[in-house]
């Protein structure tokens, strides 16, 4: 068994922005300005982090068998990903997110799943044998709850070790949190699933608490600038992240995700990997983009 083999199961979509002036009201048509389309969706984003950091990277996801499908798998094997169980589904298009972005810098951003909401259980079952071969399984929320459900079994029954990503936020079912090795919500997410509103060192404490007693064995929250809160039964400390200049933060929970993968599957201490995670993620935020901002395992030491 290669020891830094990492199973991403996740989303993949292509990313089309426009900007504009202004968002257009209902029933408006404006025109707008430059157009942009980049890979995506957050399971994408994982792998491509994880496998730039020098994992070994197989990800499993749904596409469409069209041409944003087509674009998706050639930019995975570029990136080393294996990708021998990523279905091409006859039925259902390439997930898409339409993005606009006005003259302030915000967004508004509309998703169509597509094949990404197809992605089964049996999907999963095809790839049973990447359960027994790697050491890491990485997920998130852009694809069906069962389906994520469904996994952490199979690998905490295989005796490894499952980090959700549990974003975009939702309430999860109860059971899983038993399945998790580590759960890594940021602080909306966190809010999401205690209740707890995080406003301060006490009340992100209360948040891992409560996360922790749920059954998910190391709670990471993270917290943007501030870098990560972990909380184990070692008790809780924070991390501090390394002060950059931030240009454009997409995308920086994935590359702190993959990261974290690539350094558990390396048998970094906990406290390493949360590290490790936040200098990765650091370095995504100098740059733009989603994929194209995670960082090489080689500018990791620019920033030590
Ligand atoms: P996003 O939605 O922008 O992808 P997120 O909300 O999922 O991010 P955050 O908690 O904002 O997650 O950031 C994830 C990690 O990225 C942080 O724990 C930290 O390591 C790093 N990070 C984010 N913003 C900054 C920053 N301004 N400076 C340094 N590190 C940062």
């Amino acid at each position: 068994m290669s020891s830094t083999s990492i199973l991403v199961i996740g989303s993949s979509n292509t990313d089309m922005v426009i900007k504009a002036d202004t968002f257009p009201g209902p029933g408006e048509t404006i025109l707008g300005g430059q157009f942009f389309m980049f890979p995506g969706g957050k399971g994408a984003n994982q792998a491509v982090a994880a496998s730039r950091l020098g994992g070994d990277v197989t990800f499993i996801a749904k596409i469409g068998n069209d041409i944003f499908g087509k674009q998706a798998l050639q930019q995975f094997k570029k990136e080393g990903i294996r990708t021998d169980f990523i279905v091409a589904d006859a039925e259902h298009p390439s997930g898409v997110a339409l993005i606009t972005v006005d003259a302030n810098g915000e967004n508004t951003i509309v998703v169509a799943q597509g094949a990404n909401g197809a992605l089964t259980a049996e999907d999963v079952n095809k790839a049973s044998s990447e359960f027994s071969r790697v050491a890491i399984l990485l997920m998130q929320l852009e694809i069906p709850i069962d389906t994520v459900t469904h996994a952490a079994r199979l690998a905490k029954q295989a005796g490894k070790k499952v980090i959700l990503n549990p974003a975009p936020a939702a309430v999860l079912p109860e059971a899983l949190f038993k399945d998790l090795h580590i759960i890594t919500p940021n602080r909306s997410e966190t809010e999401t699933l205690t209740g707890v509103v995080i406003k301060d060192a006490a009340s992100i404490e209360t948040a891992a608490k409560r996360l922790k007693a749920k059954g998910v064995e190391h709670v990471i929250i993270t917290l943007g600038s501030e870098g990560a809160y972990l909380y184990n039964d070692q008790g809780g400390r924070h991390i501090d992240t390394p002060t950059v200049k931030a240009v454009d933060t997409t995308a920086a929970g994935d590359v702190f995700n993959g990261a974290l993968a690539v350094a558990l599957a390396e048998q970094m201490t906990l406290d390493e990997a949360v590290a490790f995670a936040n200098r990765a993620a650091a370095i995504s935020v100098t740059k733009m983009g989603a994929q194209a901002s995670a960082p090489y395992r080689k500018e990791l030491m620019s920033i030590l």
